[in-house]
């Protein structure tokens, strides 16, 4: 779809895509192993977004036959109870994917919960072993919303390299491995936050522009270089509306290209988490092989 100036980059068709591979991949683990890959969300008191992002994952989870659930612990669950839970589910066999759902109550170290969850089974990439691979340009399980914010890109054709970029946000799940990726990808990249003197002479140079502050309007259509490429990863709520972090009427008359808030980072970030759900299915599965266990099945938990 095309606007004034701006092409739309929409997430829905990509994650279509992507979730077709996924059906394949997840029906030939299903016949090699005797169950199908997966998913465990940790969830503690339940309020209505972290519900709404839990639906989402199992919905996601349903479409491509993979075997979601969450374990739901009462608002009331102690540091302790967390880490048992997520223990028990780095020893089950028969789960491969674990995500502890954000955010948890205030008497919860967040830390410590992080560092108990199992590397391989981190999906969603927030365990500081994940994190260090990714610094240090080695495969690892991405943050799905920082990789969704760069394949977005790549799978749109948007020419990444030698290209500079600014990243508004500087947080260890989005704006961070955003940047890494970029990196990665050969771009020049500015990490900008709060500190920041300039930042619209910063996204005034920039050819790419990725926003994760959770800022409504925070960048503007004449804070652009005419011809940017606008990733808006922002979700925020606003008279009732979902809107991202970039003023998208008049960002969209001086862009090239910008993700729509929603349908453009939030689709596809879904769609990614289930390609790393796969990938640690099938490298645990690997794993045991060459252990030579046998698999695990159903009534393993
Ligand atoms: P966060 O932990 O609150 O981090 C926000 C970052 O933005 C911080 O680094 C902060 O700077 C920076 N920032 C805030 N206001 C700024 C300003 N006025 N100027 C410059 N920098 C500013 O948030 P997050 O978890 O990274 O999430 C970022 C956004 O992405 C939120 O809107 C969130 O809802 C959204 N999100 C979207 C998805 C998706 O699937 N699309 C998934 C997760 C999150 P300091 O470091 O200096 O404080």
């Amino acid at each position: 779809m095309t606007l004034a100036g701006a092409r739309l980059l929409e997430g829905g068709a990509i994650a279509a895509e992507i979730r077709i591979a996924v059906a394949e991949d997840v029906a030939s683990f299903t016949s090699s192993q005797g169950r199908p890959p997966a998913l465990r969300v940790v969830i503690v008191g339940k309020d209505a977004p972290s519900t709404v992002y839990l639906e989402r994952i199992l919905r996601g989870c349903d479409k491509v036959g993979i075997d979601g659930g969450f374990v739901e612990l009462d608002g009331e669950a102690t540091e302790a109870n967390v880490m048992a839970t997520v223990r028990d589910l780095n020893d089950d066999p028969a789960v491969d994917g674990v995500i502890v759902q954000m955010p948890l109550p205030g008497t919860i170290r967040l830390r410590a919960i992080i560092d108990a969850i199992d590397p391989a089974k981190d999906i969603d990439g927030i365990h500081p072993m994940n994190a260090g691979l990714l610094r240090l340009g080695y495969d690892g399980f991405l943050p799905a919303t920082a990789h969704a914010s760069v394949e977005i890109l790549r799978r749109s054709g948007i020419e990444i390299e030698g290209r500079d970029a600014v990243v508004i946000g500087r947080s260890a799940v989005v704006g961070m491995p955003a940047a890494f990726l970029l990196v990665k990808e050969d771009a020049t990249v500015t990490v900008c936050h709060r500190r920041t003197r300039d930042l619209a002479g910063h996204v005034k140079r920039a050819d790419i522009v990725v926003v994760a502050a959770g800022k409504p309007g925070l960048v503007t259509g004449s804070m652009l270089k005419p011809g940017a490429v606008v990733v808006d990863v922002g979700i925020n709520v606003v008279d009732g509306r979902i809107v991202g972090d970039v003023e998208f009427e008049t960002a969209r008359e001086v862009a090239s290209a910008i993700t729509p808030v929603p349908g453009g980072v939030g689709p596809l970030t879904n769609a990614l988490l289930l390609t790393h759900l796969i990938r640690a299915a099938e490298r645990q599965a690997e794993d045991r092989l060459s252990r030579r266990e046998p698999a695990a099945t159903r009534g393993d938990r």
